[in-house]
């Protein structure tokens, strides 16, 4: 096993020239960790798959420094123009039609490519320096939680990547809202850190919420976010307390959540830690509200009962 490297601000180059030279780089984004590798580093973006245990079906996201770069790798209409121009860099992903010569290692075979501009300031240095513009999905095992610090990228993927550039905890701690505009409708292919309400109003258009059935996603179709402990949701926190004792006293232990975008993941990361036999998390109204931290609680939850052969995210 090759010790990963660990680096911070200071050591932007030295993680640039290991990208250039096709290694694989943890990076902060202020979502999530994404782990890096140049997109025309075909070998290396097979290595992000293998590192992470991901299904060969589900594309990556290419990540620019600047939106100015989006065109080399998308071909933008007027609605991606006005939503990079008003909303990028920051949590957004947009599904386009791709360039020539993106390849299929980044878009697993789709004639679409999903671009976003991360706003971590770190990141955007990282690229820069790299020269090109990078593909990144969460530096997590798949089926893992994402991570939201260096030490999580460590827990799952040391020892199997070449760095990690630790920016310290990401900020929002949830994915990219991902929209697809590729036919008529806009379309939410993924809630996210990015409220869909945001996007509807300068779109002028309600978002479609897209479901697996009428091809949203490949990565929705896999068991995402999940602990090793079971996670179960209630919706008060006069039922929580009820549960907790009810679970301790058949000699289960217990880890209890407060759920927030930025903490969902380290919090679901310290349930398995603690080795909680359950991780009970508070499903509040104002909870359900934030779409995208319901839509992660909801997948966290789902019992273990996917099909083995087809993977995780
Ligand atoms: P992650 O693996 O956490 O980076 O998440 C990336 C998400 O974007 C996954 O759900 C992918 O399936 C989705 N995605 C990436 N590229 C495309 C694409 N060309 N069309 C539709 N979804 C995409
Ligand atoms: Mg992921």
């Amino acid at each position: 096993m090759t010790p990963t490297q660990v680096l911070d601000a200071s050591s932007i180059d030295r993680a640039a020239l290991i990208l250039r030279e096709g290694g694989l780089v943890a990076m902060p984004t202020e979502t999530v960790y994404g782990l890096a590798a140049c997109i025309d580093r075909p070998k290396a973006l097979r290595a992000i798959f293998a590192a992470k245990g991901r299904p060969a079906d589900n594309p990556l996201i290419v990540h620019c420094a600047d939106v100015a770069d989006l065109d080399a790798i998308a071909v933008l209409d007027e609605r991606a123009r006005r939503l990079a121009a008003l909303l990028m860099p920051g949590p957004l992903t947009m599904v386009l039609p791709r360039r020539e010569g993106i390849g299929d290692d980044v878009t697993a075979g789709l004639d679409t490519v999903a671009v976003r501009v991360p706003a971590h300031t770190l990141a955007r240095a990282l690229i820069r320096a790299a020269g090109c513009p990078v593909a990144a999905p969460s530096a997590n095992i798949s089926g893992r939680p994402s991570p939201t610090t260096a030490e999580h990228v460590l827990a799952d993927l040391g020892g199997r990547i070449d760095a990690v550039l630790d920016g310290g905890p990401c900020s929002e701690g949830i994915e990219s809202t991902v929209v697809g505009l590729l036919g008529p409708d806009a379309v939410l292919l993924r809630p996210g850190a990015l409220p869909a309400s945001t996007i509807e109003a300068l779109l002028g258009v309600p978002l479609r919420r897209a479901g697996i059935s009428d091809g949203g996603s490949p990565g929705l179709r896999y068991r995402h976010y999940a602990p090793a402990a079971a996670v179960e949701l209630v919706n008060t926190e006069n039922e929580l307390e009820k549960r907790k004792q009810q679970l301790e006293h058949e000699g289960r232990s217990v880890y209890v959540v407060v759920p927030s975008a930025a903490t969902l993941y380290a919090d679901l990361r310290m349930g398995d830690l603690l080795q909680a036999d359950r991780i009970l998390v508070l499903c509040d109204g104002t909870i359900r509200r934030n779409e995208a931290l319901l839509n992660r609680l909801m997948k966290a939850a789902e019992p273990f009962t996917h099909d083995t052969t087809a993977g995780h995210d």
